[in-house]
């Protein structure tokens, strides 16, 4: 008999932090006899000299993300990252039954709302919680994941406030007085949105879950390009590579050289690639980033500059 395991850790997944490595790393270091590291800053300085795939971890919780501008800040899809982010949020405001938090859903595949049921800011009496969407039944998608067959405690039950905003394509959304916010439908199945945000001069558009093929490259929408064009960042799905996307047709995800090419397309300034595909381990992310940055120069586009999500990092535009 041979028993193994595959999975051990209760609730939700809780995949290794970039934080939690490093300082595992930094004690393994401590302690390996004859190393001639001296001390944490030699060994800091060695971790640091790493290629970037060994010294940190690209994450594997699903999408989450925050945007902020001065006292004003929103979250963007609420996958296993959520849990991350609310725990945070627990220490300020939202700890105390005082926060009001704006949280933005492209669509409701569960790698996008699975992190709900975790978030803690809803269980706290005194927050009000608002989510904005154009998918008009968010709601009862929310009440349908919690049903008691799937979670012990129903949504409506969460002790917070909770107030869906039925947005639409085009609607402006004012987040305070500096970030403006609309959306964009995207080709997904079920469908999914861009969000799109304005501080003063600076756009971001973060468009996951998107399928975009050579098709649209040839008979470019005047909408879409009006949406994307020009964007300061645009964080976007670049699951596949271009072998894998012709073998995945239609799944709903988007091609590392198409993004490239569409960045280019668009005069976007930088492009980041997210969603990753979860059997790809850290060096091959770092390997598909150096692809992505190779493709931009051979198609001739030396001004874009290519990055890849990582949980925990910060852009200030
Ligand atoms: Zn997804
Ligand atoms: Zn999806």
């Amino acid at each position: 008999m041979l028993v193994k395991f595959f999975g051990v850790r209760g609730s939700i997944a809780t995949p290794m932090r970039s934080i939690e490595y490093k300082a595992k790393l930094r004690k393994i270091l401590s302690r390996v006899p004859g190393s001639g590291l001296k001390g944490e800053t030699q060994i800091e300085q060695f971790i640091d000299s790493l290629p970037q795939y060994l010294s940190s971890i690209t994450g594997g919780n699903t999408t989450c993300i925050s945007v902020s501008s001065n006292n004003d800040s929103c979250i963007v899809d609420m996958g296993s990252g959520a849990r991350v982010i609310g725990d945070r949020m627990m220490n300020g405001k939202a700890g105390a039954g005082k926060a009001a938090i704006h949280i933005f859903i492209t669509h409701t595949h569960w790698d996008h709302i699975c992190g709900i049921p975790f978030f803690k800011p809803l269980y706290i009496q005194g927050n009000t919680i608002h989510f904005y969407s154009p998918i008009k039944d968010l709601h009862e998608r929310f009440q349908y994941q919690q049903t008691d067959r799937f979670f012990p405690l129903p949504f409506d039950n969460m002790p917070a406030q909770k107030i869906f905003h039925h947005i639409q394509t085009g609607e402006k959304i004012s987040m305070g007085e500096n970030l403006e916010v609309d959306c964009f439908p995207l080709k997904h199945p079920g469908g999914s949105f861009a969000y799109r945000f304005r501080e003063k001069k600076k756009t971001f558009i973060f468009a996951t879950d998107v399928e975009f093929t050579g098709e649209y490259l040839e008979h470019p929408e005047s909408g879409v390009d009006r949406f994307f064009k020009n964007a300061d960042l645009l964080v976007m799905d670049a699951q596949y590579t271009l072998d894998e996307s012709m073998k995945k047709f239609d799944w709903g995800h988007t091609s590392l050289s198409m993004v490239i090419n569409l960045a280019t397309q668009w005069g976007i300034k930088n492009v980041m690639f997210t969603h990753h595909e979860p059997s790809y381990h850290d060096k091959k992310l770092f390997e598909n980033l150096q692809f992505g940055k190779n493709h931009s120069i051979e198609i001739g586009n030396r001004r874009l500059k290519v990055y890849l999500a990582r949980e925990g990092i910060m852009v200030k535009l």
